[in-house]
């Protein structure tokens, strides 16, 4: 057992919950950051504690600076140093074509999945980056299989903001490598949570599933476990990397 500490945000539901598990079954000591659903967070953390792990709900909107600050203010204080960031929360809205995409809903997925994304990867370098005297980290960028794709029809403003998860992983991970950061992310594809019902079609799963070489969607846990490989010790000489879990497209 390590006693190293993980922050996952959106740790409460979907990809986040099922990595925040498998993170305390390795023995890190776990964040689990939402913005609304206390109730789901104090779920995943209630799991993690009655198996003997360590974990704390943080609610913070993670597109907002002065919440992502405090957030690992908390951290700090109450777990230590932060080892390794799963940049997971994110929103999608309902399906559209462009001609009924708003500037507002527009700006609201950049806050949250480009934005909140640089402002975690800001404060986790902070605390990581050799050059500030830490001990070096992981990060790892959930972005999406639409960032290759562009999800037309659906939601292209997502798909963008996926885009710019991707440059931000190269980027960073190029400007920190020196510094004992890794930075890497995953590319799920569909993949069974509540996201879809956000989209406007819950069960989008199920419909577009067949479609895929592979024949049916995945499951949070298989994405999971990418994450947590690219956080460990077996991923050291791996960083500005992507990982497609996609199910062959
Ligand atoms: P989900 O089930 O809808 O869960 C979203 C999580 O993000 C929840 O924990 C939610 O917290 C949190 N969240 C949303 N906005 C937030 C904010 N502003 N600040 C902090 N937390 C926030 O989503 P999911 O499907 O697991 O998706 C996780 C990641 O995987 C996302 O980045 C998504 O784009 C990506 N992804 C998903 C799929 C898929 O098929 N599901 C495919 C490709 C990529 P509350 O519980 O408090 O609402």
């Amino acid at each position: 057992m390590n006693s190293k500490v993980a922050l996952v945000t959106g740790g409460s539901r979907g990809i986040g919950r099922a990595t925040a598990l498998l993170l305390a079954d390795q023995g890190y000591q776990v964040a689990v950051n939402y913005v609304n659903n206390t109730r789901a967070a104090q779920q995943v953390v209630d799991e993690i504690k009655a198996k003997g792990g360590e974990a704390l709900a943080i609610q913070a909107d993670i597109g907002d600076e002065a919440q992502v600050v405090a957030m690992f203010k908390i951290i700090a204080d109450q777990m230590g140093p932060i080892d390794a960031l799963v940049n997971n929360a994110g929103i999608l809205f309902q399906q559209s074509t462009i001609e009924n995409i708003s500037a507002e809903r527009i700006n609201r997925v950049l806050n949250t999945n480009v934005t909140g994304y640089f402002l975690c990867c800001r404060e986790a370098v902070k605390v990581m980056s050799k050059k500030h005297g830490g001990q070096g980290g992981a990060i790892v960028n959930v972005s999406s299989a639409a960032s290759r794709l562009g999800a037309p029809n659906e939601y292209i403003d997502y798909a963008a903001s996926k885009g710019a998860v991707d440059s931000l992983t190269t980027g960073l991970s190029l400007e920190v490598a020196g510094y004992g950061i890794r930075v890497n992310a995953v590319r799920p594809g569909l993949i069974y949570t509540e996201m879809h019902a956000s989209g406007g079609e819950a069960g989008r799963v199920d419909r577009v599933g067949a479609s895929l070489p592979m024949q049916r969607g995945g499951q949070p846990e298989e994405v999971a476990q990418a994450i947590v490989w690219l956080l460990s010790d077996a991923a050291s000489f791996v960083t500005g990397s992507f990982i497609d879990l996609a199910g062959g497209k």
